[in-house]
């Protein structure tokens, strides 16, 4: 049997172990959060949250959670092909909230600054796990890369697509070959917050098939712009902008598509697109996610695609589920062997698998058929010839896909029991720090 309090090691400090520190925090449990960045205001940190990720923010951190941070309930979604609109969706599509862009680094610095309010939980930035420690066949903490070693009887493993540490654990992970990457563009001079001209469509997330390609345009959370042109993956040659023949600057490429208002707006001198941060798409699923002592979660264990915004919801979920069944191990008083621990990882594991497998199928059959859109012009000319019978129809059937991207497919609450034990913590955190 334990007698030693469990020593709680996260590493790294994105929405998924940012949101899983302060729900440990909030109940008074110790941690260490490594993070490698100093700051967190990296570019093109995904912004978009589904009904299913604002519900798991307000069950994390509660209703006020996301008062005063920059954010943008989106208005809706609209279809345009050839530079005609196919149909629109207004937000909400399902009951509940509309999908709202929230600028990712102020959420995570509410995240960390409210779970770093405890005796005994410590949120230590610029410090990278440069690799595993391991004991008697369990993980047992992680080497810093200055040497120094963070001992700890569980390792919650939340360090992202690339996670080293899933690498040096040995855990797999399968890659999905995915059909499309990205270039990303900001639109600065389109800014709603500034004087010039705010984007035609306003918070409309509109998306664009025609001959030269696929992008989508939208304002993000700060009020910036932002555009994401979608290139078949891995596939330089194809962008058109590679042929001698097709030097026109991005806006113009852009606007030769869209529809009238939107290419009118994309050749005023006042938009300018700043140079396309290229991001290869990476999709994969770990098979297993958990060694005794370590257990992989967000994109650690199942890197997403960009489509319909899943990532952080993902992770946010993820974190939910983590504290369910960990929490009641970890409280004060409770002596849990590691065995118990290590089974916990398992159970965590086994139940948020299943809705990973289906959101990542669907991401991307829907990223397949933008795709198959894209290069097939008589289908897009079909579709265009049938929309006014054909768009009522299509816009259901579109709303009724997105259903589970939306809302997630397992239900899934915080424990009542470990709502009520939030309300206790204030009186736990007198308890000195345990964490060292
Ligand atoms: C272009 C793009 C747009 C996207 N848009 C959206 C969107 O709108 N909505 C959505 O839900 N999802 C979106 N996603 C997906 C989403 O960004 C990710 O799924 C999500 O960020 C995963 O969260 P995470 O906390 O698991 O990992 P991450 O956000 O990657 O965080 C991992 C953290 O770990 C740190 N770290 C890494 N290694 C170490 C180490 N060795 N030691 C210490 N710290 C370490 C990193 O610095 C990082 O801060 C998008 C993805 C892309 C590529």
């Amino acid at each position: 049997m334990r007698r030693q309090p469990v020593r709680v090691l996260i590493v790294g400090g994105g929405p998924t172990g940012a949101a899983l520190a302060l729900l440990l925090s909030q109940r008074g449990i110790p941690f260490i959060l490594i993070e490698a960045s100093r700051s967190l205001d990296r570019l093109f940190r995904g912004e978009a949250l589904m009904p299913s990720g604002l519900a798991a923010l307000e069950q994390i951190g509660g209703a006020d959670l996301l008062d005063g941070l920059p954010q943008r309930p989106l208005a809706g979604w609209r279809f345009v092909l050839d530079g005609r609109e196919l149909f629109r969706a207004a937000e909400p599509l399902t009951p509940g909230p509309a999908c709202t862009l929230v600028s990712q680094p102020a959420l995570l610095e509410r995240l960390l600054e409210r779970a770093a309010d405890c005796p005994g939980c410590q949120v230590l930035r610029g410090t990278a796990a440069a690799g595993l420690l391991e004991q008697n066949g369990r993980i047992a903490g992680v080497r810093l890369a200055d040497g120094q070693e963070l001992r700890a009887d569980l390792v919650l493993a939340c360090d992202g697509r690339s996670s080293s540490l899933r690498r040096q654990a040995g855990l797999e992970l399968q890659e999905q070959s995915s059909p499309l990457d990205l270039h990303w563009f900001q639109l600065p001079g389109a800014s709603t917050t500034s004087a010039a001209p705010p984007l035609p469509q306003g918070d409309w997330f509109t998306t664009v098939v025609g001959p030269a390609g696929i992008f989508s345009l939208f304002t993000g959370a700060t009020g910036v712009a932002q555009l994401a042109w979608v290139r078949p993956h891995r596939a330089e040659a194809t962008d058109p902008r590679q042929h001698p023949q097709a030097a026109a600057p991005w806006p113009e490429c852009w606007a030769r598509q869209s529809p009238p208002e939107l290419a009118a707006w994309l050749r005023k001198g006042s938009v300018h697109a700043t140079a396309p941060v290229p991001l290869a798409v990476r999709v994969g699923l770990a098979p297993l996610w958990h060694r005794p002592g370590l257990l992989l979660l967000g994109d650690a264990a199942h890197p997403m695609s960009p489509v319909r915004a899943q990532g952080i919801n993902m992770g946010l979920r993820d974190a939910l589920a983590a504290a369910n069944h960990l929490i009641p191990l970890l409280a004060e008083g409770a002596q849990p062997a590691t065995s118990q621990l290590d089974a916990a990882l398992a159970t965590i594991a086994a139940e948020r698998l299943p809705e990973i497998q289906t959101l990542q199928t669907l991401q991307r059959q829907e990223a397949e058929r933008g795709m198959l859109l894209q290069g097939q012009p008589w289908l897009r000319a079909l579709l265009l010839a049938g929309a006014p019978l054909l768009a009522p129809a299509l816009r259901h059937h579109w709303i009724e896909q997105q259903r589970p991207l939306r809302q997630g497919v397992t239900t899934l609450n915080l424990l009542e029991s470990l709502r009520l034990l939030e309300s206790w913590a204030p009186a736990m955190m007198q308890r000195p720090a345990r964490a060292e």
